[in-house]
């Protein structure tokens, strides 16, 4: 089958020029490109005309160049496993990636250096292996299945599922997609349909319910124009749970009035502000990183609104996922001119080392008690 993204991506010197008399900085553009690939979609291009927001978000900017991110911040990503595409770094869920490409690369992807390396698909075997594998993970009950974009390839997509929705320890499945903004146009009647199939209410034995629930990605109002909520409309009018993971991104949202906005909106139109997820240090992106304070000071004030539109604030070094919450304070440790927050994760180093089978990342260490600590670079409020 012919993935859906050749349909919709659009050449970068069609934009560029078009945004951007600045020729230095179009040379510059072009040197960035090359580096970190730039892919958009047409309906993003729309977007682009009225969005400075929408543009920040998937326009290069020269300031990529300049950069103190890693290429892998996340340990996600890496061979996790001996079956390509499945990867463990919790107890209790998995990653599933079965397709890695985008249809638009978002220039914070934390990602990159898989999602634009034109990383190969999963095959069918692949596909059949991983959830083998995942069958006989007992303490496992949840797969997320990822990307890049899980929607690109819907033959392999519903493959899996018809494959995972047999196995007895897994109830929760969800999809992380971007396509609600890149894409909606590929959410038919007939798409929205199929997906909501997965989601099976067993009332008579609520313990053998499974269900399925999408993660969603909107990072400013502007990007809840009709047709996205249309789209997402389709989907939560059958039964499906949308919940939204925000990035927070430096001259886009990270102000106290359009975060606060873009989250009303979203519980306005039935999705769950669920993550806002500190941007991570990967390469290309310090331009967009606040300090993770910044957004603990966001937080804070959210946390004096309605509890309705206050997600979870999180950051994550490369052992796990922090929560921060509002009396949150950060020890700092600078090195070489970067400063990292010093940070002990919720998560046992022994435990880490056997489900993901691997060593601890670099600038990590083990507690006296036994669990993870890391370092995690900070961002930085100053203007670009
Ligand atoms: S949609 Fe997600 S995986 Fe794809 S480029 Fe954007 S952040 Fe990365």
């Amino acid at each position: 089958m012919e993935t859906l993204e050749k349909k919709t991506t659009k050449n970068i010197d069609q934009i560029t020029n078009h945004f951007s008399e600045n020729e230095e900085d179009i040379k510059i553009i072009k040197q960035v490109e090359k580096i970190y690939p730039v892919k958009y979609t047409s309906f993003l291009t729309k977007l682009f005309l009225e969005s400075e927001a929408i543009r920040k978000q998937f326009l290069p900017s020269p300031l990529e160049l300049k950069t103190n991110g890693t290429p892998t911040p996340f340990e996600e990503g890496k061979k996790a496993s001996k079956t390509y595409g499945l990867e463990r770094l919790y107890r209790d869920r998995v990653l599933i990636t079965p397709h890695f490409d985008c249809p638009a690369y978002c220039r914070f992807c934390y990602k990159k250096s898989r999602v634009m390396r034109n990383k190969t698909a999963m095959s069918f075997e692949e596909i059949n292996a991983a959830v083998g594998e995942v069958g006989k993970m007992s303490k496992v009950r949840g797969v997320l299945i990822t990307g890049g974009e899980p929607l690109l390839d819907q033959d392999k997509l519903f493959y899996l599922l018809d494959k995972l929705i047999e196995l007895e320890n897994i109830k929760e499945i969800r999809i992380g997609t971007r396509t609600l903004l890149t894409m909606p146009e590929i959410y038919t009647e007939n798409l929205c349909f199929k997906l909501s199939s997965y989601n099976q209410i067993n009332s008579s034995d609520p313990e053998k319910s499974t269900y399925l629930a999408i993660n969603v990605h909107f990072n400013h109002p502007d990007e809840l124009v009709p047709e996205v909520i249309e789209a997402c409309n389709k989907l939560t009018s059958r039964g499906i749970t949308l919940r939204n993971q925000t990035v927070l991104l430096k001259g886009i949202n990270d102000d106290v009035e359009t975060i606060s906005r873009l989250f009303q909106l979203l519980i306005r139109n039935n999705i769950i502000p669920y993550y806002m997820n500190h941007c991570m240090p990967v390469e290309g992106s310090d331009h967009l990183r606040t300090s993770v304070q910044k957004g603990l000071d966001i937080y804070k004030f959210l946390c004096t609104e309605s509890s309705t539109a206050i997600p979870h604030y999180v950051y994550a070094p490369s052992g796990g996922k922090v929560h921060v919450g509002p009396d949150t304070k950060f020890e700092y440790v600078t090195d070489e001119h970067i400063r990292y927050i010093k940070v002990k994760t919720l998560y046992k180093a022994d435990e880490f080392r056997k489900i993901a089978k691997k060593e601890l990342p670099p600038r990590h260490e083990v507690t006296e008690d036994g669990y993870i600590q890391g370092l995690y670079i900070d961002g930085n409020d100053n203007n670009n």
